[in-house]
């Protein structure tokens, strides 16, 4: 009998269109705290000081989290809970149209892996109405690893998650708008999609990708390719 898939998936950019409206209020969110930071220390806090060290450290670290707590002692808890402060979360969500019933298309356990805070993504996925198909909920919160917090991509990470729940990495498929975070789970044997959609990613399909699609409904259509019923 053949085996089911176990699909890991990314939620920003992947099941929603995070970048509508959520992304710029998280950034704005971001840019606030770490003025805040800048401030406490006497250093520069104008806009173009902010946005340069929230970039930087989003491109040394992966995360701008890990950044803020390395440099600046701040507690992750905190950082998140400022981060993901929304008026209306429920009007910011964007998403293809039929998920839920896509998601249903795709048949193996389904394991929401997002280097999001727990309580923001619970909302979203429970928003979409998507919280049935996981049977497993990874938030950034649940990334830590011999006591270092270590998201996506950090190989670590997806071998600790791979162990812990007794996965054989090629019957695993994670689902990405990122390409980092995907190359780093191509490294470790785990099948890789990008989806691309919400990214507008037109980059030529990469050698540790398997498959390219737009959208969850090209996905679900061209599941045979990876062995999905
Ligand atoms: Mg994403």
């Amino acid at each position: 009998m053949k085996r089911k898939l176990v699909w890991l998936f990314d939620l920003d950019n992947t099941l929603h269109d995070a970048g509508h409206a959520i992304f710029p209020a998280i950034n704005r969110n971001m840019n606030a705290l770490i003025a805040r930071v800048l401030e406490a220390e006497a250093k520069p806090s104008h806009a173009e000081a902010v946005n340069e060290m929230r970039v930087a450290y989003w491109q040394r670290y992966g995360a701008t989290l890990l950044g803020m707590m390395r440099h600046h002692a701040i507690r992750s808890e905190d950082f998140l809970r400022d981060a993901h402060e929304f008026s209306d979360l429920s009007q910011m969500i964007r998403a293809e149209c039929g998920t839920a019933y896509l998601l249903r298309r795709l048949p193996g356990h389904k394991i929401l892996l997002t280097n999001a805070p727990a309580g923001y993504s619970r909302d979203v996925v429970r928003h979409l109405g998507l919280h049935k198909h996981f049977a497993d909920h990874v938030p950034i919160e649940s990334m830590v690893v011999h006591r270092q917090l270590r998201p996506k991509p950090s190989p670590w990470l997806l071998r600790r998650l791979l162990a812990s729940r007794g996965l054989t990495p090629g019957r695993c498929v994670l689902v990405e708008d990122s390409l980092e975070n995907l190359k780093s789970a191509r490294a470790l044997g785990i099948r890789t999609v990008w989806l691309t959609g919400y990214t507008r990613g037109t980059r030529h399909r990469p050698a540790f990708v398997d498959v390219k699609v737009k959208s969850l409904n090209h996905l679900a259509r061209q599941r045979r390719k990876l062995g999905a019923g």
